[in-house]
């Protein structure tokens, strides 16, 4: 009795201990990043705020460290995204191994790590273990039979100069960070004029939310020109955001912030029913060009409903497909594990012509031009500036030609400034042409005028 007790007892005991280990394990499962097996963003918010706590009582600074791979996007996108998490793997390993004991590195996001240094004497410290990390993270990833190279960027925020607490220490190590990535700097410490250009971002973001409301975007087109007649065949829809009081800006400046935001979705619908709906005006006076071209961006493909949206803007404008043109950048056909394919197929079924732009920009292999239902290319500006003078640059466009049209694809040269070009663009067999040579973008109206002409641009 006495015995079986003893045991009941320990059985309690050892309940209650499991019961506790339990708790500790889904409590640290939530706080552990599962890929590398770090820190997530709140365990290292604990350390962080617990750190701040003794370097208060013993006067001492602690610093925090955001890093930023910088092309981790690229890689996962040209290479799949089994590569990269190896390499963010890889990356953890090669942070953690370099840290002293007492620091901390931890993974708060996709392509983002955390190091906290406690206890730091100066801010030479903090440049030392950044130093480090440029170098290990410098020596090139073997990656299977990949071998790459990651370009990192920190930001740098030190207690107590520039933050009493986590959130803002947090807050302004990521600051710093994004100012180095926009200055193409390997680091940078936070300062407070950054707050103010943080504060640009947010009411970019805001503006751009806002812009799409109020419908402040409009579609500027170019003119595509066969070489051969100098008749217009095309026009390319590009978007503008017309601010109320900063003008006409430019899409390279708000583009990508609209793809890393998602606004992109929203605003390519927008732009899409836009230039479907001029291509019917032209059409309705007889002086429509035979396509009208639509930039689509990657992530927009990446949705679901695609061509369903597609479809539906196609229907509610009254255009035929067959005279719809989207043009998509070569990153999409790299690593596609179907899903891309399936959709090209698809648009190719409903009509709609496709065509790879700025071709010459990606890491893409000639071979995807065979697979993948494409009807044009068009070769970007930087082939098409120096073709006239530069043998190298007009020995490729010859072959980037030639393979198309084995391939049965139409070639296009972008960005043809000067009558040097579009003579050697002629005689190395390309098919069309667009450029400020022949036209600039033009809002719709001068669009209208151009097209009415029906004359030979050349
Ligand atoms: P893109 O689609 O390759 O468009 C060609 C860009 O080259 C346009 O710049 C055009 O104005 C410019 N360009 C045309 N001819 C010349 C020339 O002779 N010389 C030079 N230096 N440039 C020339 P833009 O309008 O600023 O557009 C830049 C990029 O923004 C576009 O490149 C496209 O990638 C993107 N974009 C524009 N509109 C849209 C849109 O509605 N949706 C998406 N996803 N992207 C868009
Ligand atoms: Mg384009
Ligand atoms: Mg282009």
């Amino acid at each position: 009795m006495r015995d079986k007790y003893k045991t009941k007892d320990q059985l309690i005991k050892e309940l209650v201990r499991l019961r506790r280990q339990l708790a500790r394990l889904k409590k640290t499962k939530g706080e552990i990043d599962l890929l590398t097996g770090l820190p997530n963003r709140s365990l290292v918010y604990d350390r962080l705020s617990q750190s701040l706590l003794h370097a208060r009582r013993k006067g001492k600074a602690v610093a925090v460290i955001f890093l930023c791979l910088d092309n981790l996007k690229l890689i996962n996108d040209n290479l799949g995204r089994k590569i990269g998490d190896k390499l963010i793997k890889e990356t953890a390993k090669r942070l953690k191994n370099s840290l002293r004991r007492g620091d901390t590195v931890a993974r708060p996001g996709r392509d983002e790590f955390i190091i906290l240094l406690p206890e730091i004497a100066k801010m030479e410290d903090a440049i030392i273990v950044t130093e480090k990390f440029q170098s290990v993270l410098g020596t090139p990833y073997l990656i299977g039979k990949h071998e790459i190279f990651v370009n990192a960027r920190t930001g740098i925020s030190l207690y107590p100069d520039d933050g009493m607490d986590a959130d803002t220490l947090f807050k302004c190590s990521y600051t710093a960070m994004n100012h180095a990535k926009g200055d193409g700097c390997a680091y940078k410490f936070f300062s407070r004029s950054m707050e103010a250009k943080a504060r640009e971002r947010l009411t970019l973001e805001n503006g751009l939310r806002q812009a799409l409301k109020k419908a402040e975007f409009v579609l500027h087109y170019q003119p595509n020109v066969a070489i051969k007649t100098g008749r217009i065949i095309g026009m390319e829809a590009l978007v503008r955001w017309n601010h109320p009081e900063l003008g006409i800006i430019a899409p390279s400046n708000f583009i990508p912030f609209a793809e890393e935001t998602g606004l992109i979705v929203p605003l390519g619908e927008w732009v899409l029913y836009r230039a479907c709906k001029q291509q019917i005006a032209w059409q309705e006076t007889d002086i429509a060009p035979e396509r009208i071209a639509v930039n689509i961006s990657v992530r927009q493909l990446q949705e679901q409903n695609i061509i369903e949206t597609v479809s539906r803007i196609l229907k509610e404008t009254g255009l035929s497909p067959n005279r719809l043109e989207l043009e998509l950048t070569e990153s999409f056909m790299c690593n596609d594990d179907g899903e891309a394919m399936t959709k090209l197929l698809k648009f190719k079924e409903m009509g709609i012509s496709i065509s790879i732009d700025d071709f010459g920009t990606g890491y893409c292999s000639l071979s995807y031009l065979k697979q993948f239902p494409i009807n044009k290319l068009k070769i970007m500006d930087f082939f098409v500036r120096s073709i006239a003078i530069n043998h190298i640059d007009s020995a490729i466009t010859k072959l980037i030609v030639d393979i198309s049209h084995l391939l049965q694809l139409k070639v296009v040269a972008e960005g043809v400034e000067t009558k040097e070009q579009l003579v050697m663009l002629s005689s190395l067999g390309c098919d069309e042409v667009q450029g400020y040579l022949l036209s600039e973008p033009l809002p719709a109206d001068l669009a209208t005028n151009v097209l009415s002409k029906k004359t030979c641009l050349f």
